[in-house]
């Protein structure tokens, strides 16, 4: 009773989408930090590059950190219906463009967005079955050691993003998870695991 013509993996027909997950929380509180440890530490998960309207810092290049653009092409492709979830943050535009997750997920690999509240808001309806994952700061003083101590940011950009943080924060009810990031090596192996545990059980997650 062996079946002819299927894939080796089994159940071709119901072969699994990628899982999605979203990790936010604000500006300076340890996303980038956590998710760059994740990647490496779960190497099957792949990071969405984001589109935005700001400029480059000294250290980041076009379509490695983000997809770099002006105003005009950001609008037009919104219009064009090429971003999953996009909003405005302190001045300036960001998105998740659908060629950067939809292929992914439909060949069954897992991808991490990291993204401000708004989207993760506009993902939590659009992709429901999507992880959403809060980092919270240990306090409010934390987070603007961060940013100050991060170095690319001007005093007032600084103030901009703390008055921001003060109204995410109030958000973090709405996250199933929330992993606080105070210490770097804690907070990376809350994180794994629980990602892993996702990725394992393929559907529901176990952890909560
Ligand atoms: P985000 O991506 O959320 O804006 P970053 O990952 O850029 O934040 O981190 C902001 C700054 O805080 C960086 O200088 C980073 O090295 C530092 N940082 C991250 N996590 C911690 C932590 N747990 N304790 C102290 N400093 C941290
Ligand atoms: P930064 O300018 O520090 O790189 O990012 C500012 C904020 O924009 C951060 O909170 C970051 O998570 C968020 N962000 C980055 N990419 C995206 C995106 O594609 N969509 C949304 N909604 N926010 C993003």
């Amino acid at each position: 009773m062996s079946s002819s013509g299927t894939s080796s993996r089994g159940n071709s027909e119901d072969r699994r989408r990628g899982r999605l997950f979203v990790i936010t929380g604000p500006s300076g509180v340890g996303k980038g930090t956590l998710i760059g440890r994740l990647l490496e530490e779960v190497p099957e998960l792949e990071l969405s590059v984001s589109a935005t309207t700001r400029s480059p810092r000294d250290s980041e290049r076009d379509g490695v950190h983000y997809h770099f653009m002006d105003d005009e092409e950001f609008r037009r492709r919104v219009a064009d219906g090429e971003f999953i979830e996009h909003a405005g943050y302190a001045s300036h535009n960001y998105g998740t463009l659908r060629s950067e997750v939809d292929p992914r997920l439909a060949d069954g690999r897992s991808v991490v967005l990291e993204i401000e509240l708004q989207g993760a808001r506009q993902i939590r309806e659009t992709v429901p079955d999507a992880i959403q994952v809060f980092i919270a700061p240990p306090s409010p003083e934390d987070l603007r050691r961060r940013l100050e101590g991060r170095g690319t940011d001007s005093p007032e950009q600084i103030s901009r993003r703390l008055e921001v943080a003060a109204e995410e924060m109030g958000a973090r009810g709405e996250f199933g998870h929330v992993v606080e990031n105070d210490d770097v090596d804690r907070a990376s192996q809350e994180l794994g695991e629980l990602v892993r545990s996702y990725l394992r059980s393929g559907g529901e997650g176990t952890l909560s």
